[in-house]
C-alpha cells in the first residue's frame, strides 16, 4: 500500500505533523452493507498518539467494507479526530470541524463525525453549537467508529476484546483524590476512557511504509496541575508485552525499519502488571527483531529514567541512543508549583548520567514556559539550565490556561505578551546552543534513513539518521550521492554531513 499517499497535509501547519487527511486507498470487502462502499474521508489532528488512534478506526472502518478517500469533497462520510491538549490545538479542532462542516451543504458528504479529545472535553457542546455534526466518539469509544460512521453495527461493548482492566495501585490512589474527575465538564460520561488496541485490532498505517509509531500504553497517573490528558484519556495502561512484540513482528515484516514507541509516559510501562524495568525488557526483545534496524521510544518521565533503561540502551545497536525526556521547567519552584517535582540540579545530574552511561546520546526535552507566577527569576533559572544542560533539541510551549487542569485557579497569570517574550528568549538560547552542536557534526559519518524528496525543494532529497525522531526533529538535507546509486526512499545509506544551519544538516551520500 502507497501509505505515503494514505494521509496527506491539509494546510502547512500539518507539514509540521499537526494535522493530516487521510487520503486512502481502496479497501474493500463483501461485507459491506451498501452495493457501493461508503467512502469515508479521515482528518487526523494532533500527536503521534492520537495519529494511531485514526490509523485504528481507519482499520476498523475499512475492514468493515468502507472505502478510504483522500477528497474531502468525493467523501460520504468525514471524520475529524481533534486534538484538546492546549488553547491553539482546540481552535485548531473547531476550525477543521468547521470547515468540513462545509462539505455537508456543499458536497455529497452524508454524515460528519467527531472523535478524540475534543469529544472527551466538549462532548455535548459540540453537538448543542455544531448541528452539522452527526456523531460524536471519544477516545475510549474507538469501536463506535463503525456505528457512527454508518458502515456497520459497533461491536457489543461488554464483549470487547479491547477494554483493558489493568491499573496501578498509584493511578488508583490518584483516582480516589479526584485527579481524574469530569464533573464539572458539560456532558462528560461519567466513565474514564479505558480502550487500547492490541495486535488483532485492525490498523491502516498512515506514515511512510518504513515507519510506524507503536502505542504501548495509554492514559497517564501523574498529577501535572498544567494537564488535563488523564481526564481525557484516563488512568494509565499498559499494552501486554506480546501484544507489543506481535504487533512489532508483523510491522517488521510488512517492510517497517524504524518502529517509535509512544504512550503519555512510556516509562510506566508494565508497571500496572507488576513488570519491573517494562520499558528496558521491551526494548531488548524488539531489538531481537529481524528486519528492524531503528527503535526508540518517545515521552519518558524523567524520575522513571533508571539504570537498566540506560544500560539497555547502550548496549544495543539497534536502540536509537536517543531519549526524549519532557522536563516541563527547570526551576524547582516551579516545578513544585506544577506537581511535578526535580529541578535545575537533579536534572543535570540525572543528565550527566544518560550521557556517561549512553555516550553518543541525542536528548531532547521540552519546557512550559509563563507558568502562572513564574517570576523574572524562575525564568532565569530556566534559562541558565538551558545553557548548561546543552540539550540537542528543544521544544518551548507558552503555558495554556485549561479549565479543569488543577493550575487554572492559581493565581498571577502571565499575559500573553510577556510568556510570549519568554518563549522567545528561550528558544533564541537554544538556537545557539543547536547550530554550535549541527556545526560540530560536519565531516561525520551517520547512517542515514531516505524519507524522499524534499518538502522544500524537488532539488533535494531528505532524510533522517538516528538522533531525528520522526516529525519533530530537524531534517537532514541531501544533495550529492555517487552516479551509480539510485536513492530510494526507505532505504538506509552512509552518509557524510557536510553543512549545518540552525536546526538542519545538508549531507552526502557515501
Ligand atoms: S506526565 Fe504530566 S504532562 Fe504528561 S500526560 Fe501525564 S499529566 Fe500530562
Amino acid at each position: 500500500m502507497p501509505v505515503k499517499d494514505l494521509i496527506v497535509s491539509r494546510s502547512s501547519e500539518s507539514k509540521k505533523g499537526k494535522s493530516q487527511e487521510n487520503t486512502g486507498p481502496t479497501h474493500r470487502n463483501s461485507a459491506a452493507p451498501n452495493d457501493r462502499p461508503q467512502k469515508v474521508g479521515f482528518i487526523s489532528l494532533g500527536c503521534p498518539k492520537n495519529l494511531v488512534d485514526s490509523e485504528v478506526m481507519m482499520g476498523m472502518l475499512a475492514r468493515a467494507g468502507a472505502e478510504l478517500t483522500r477528497r474531502a469533497e468525493d467523501a460520504d462520510v468525514i471524520v475529524v479526530n481533534t486534538c484538546s491538549f492546549i488553547n491553539s490545538a482546540q481552535q485548531e479542532s473547531v476550525n477543521t470541524i468547521l470547515e468540513m462542516a462545509a462539505h455537508k451543504t456543499s458536497g455529497k458528504a452524508k454524515k460528519l463525525v467527531v472523535a478524540g479529545c475534543l469529544v472527551e472535553r466538549y462532548r455535548d457542546q459540540i453537538r448543542k453549537d455544531i448541528p452539522e455534526v452527526d456523531a460524536v466518539v471519544g477516545t475510549g469509544e474507538l469501536m463506535q467508529i463503525l456505528a457512527a460512521t454508518g458502515i456497520a453495527p459497533a461491536p457489543a461493548p461488554t464483549n470487547s476484546p479491547f477494554v483493558v482492566l489493568n491499573s496501578r495501585p498509584e493511578g488508583d490512589a490518584r483516582a480516589a483524590q479526584g485527579r481524574f474527575s469530569r464533573e464539572s465538564w458539560d456532558g462528560a460520561i461519567g466513565d474514564l476512557p479505558n480502550y487500547l488496541y492490541d495486535e488483532d485490532t485492525p490498523r491502516i498505517l498512515a506514515t511512510p511504509q518504513h515507519m510506524a509509531y507503536i502505542k504501548i500504553a495509554e492514559g497517564c497517573d501523574h498529577p501535572c496541575t498544567f494537564c488535563i490528558i488523564p481526564q481525557l484519556r484516563g488512568q494509565f495502561r499498559s499494552r501486554r508485552f506480546e501484544s507489543v512484540i506481535a504487533e512489532a513482528e508483523r510491522l517488521a515484516q510488512s517492510g517497517v525499519r524504524e518502529v517509535t514507541l509512544i504512550g503519555q509516559d512510556t516509562t510506566c510501562y508494565g508497571e500496572d502488571f507488576e513488570l519491573k524495568d517494562g520499558l528496558a525488557l521491551l526494548l531488548e526483545k524488539l531489538a531481537d527483531i529481524e528486519g528492524l534496524r531503528w527503535v526508540r521510544f518517545l515521552y519518558a518521565y524523567p524520575n522513571k529514567i533508571t539504570g537498566k533503561l540506560l544500560e539497555t540502551i547502550a548496549s544495543h545497536e539497534k536502540i536509537c541512543s536517543y531519549m526524549d525526556v519532557p522536563l516541563q521547567h527547570a526551576s524547582a519552584s516551579v516545578l513544585k508549583r506544577m506537581k511535578r517535582g526535580g529541578g535545575a540540579e537533579v536534572f543535570l545530574k540525572s543528565i550527566h548520567k544518560m550521557r556517561r552511561v549512553i555516550p553518543e546520546l541525542t536528548l531532547r526535552t521540552s519546557f512550559i514556559v509563563g507558568f502562572p507566577g513564574e517570576t523574572e527569576k524562575e525564568f532565569e533559572e530556566l534559562c541558565e539550565f538551558v545553557r548548561e544542560a546543552q540539550f540537542d533539541w528543544m521544544g518551548t510551549f507558552s503555558y495554556s490556561d485549561q479549565e479543569g487542569a488543577g493550575a487554572y485557579g492559581l493565581e498571577k497569570k502571565l499575559s500573553s505578551g510577556e510568556t510570549e517574550r519568554r518563549r522567545k528568549h528561550l528558544m533564541s538560547i537554544q538556537r545557539q546552543i543547536s547550530k554550535k552542536k549541527k556545526k560540530a557534526l560536519i565531516g561525520r559519518e551517520f547512517d542515514l534513513l531516505l524519507e524522499g524528496e524534499s518538502e522544500e525543494t524537488e532539488l533535494l532529497l531528505e532524510g533522517r539518521t538516528a538522533m531525528h525522531a520522526p516529525e519533530i526533529d530537524g531534517k537532514v538535507f541531501v544533495n550529492d550521492f555517487p552516479e551509480e546509486i539510485q536513492p530510494e526512499p526507505g532505504h538506509f545509506y552512509r552518509c557524510q554531513i557536510t553543512e549545518a544551519h540552525d536546526y538542519d544538516l545538508v549531507a552526502r551520500i557515501l
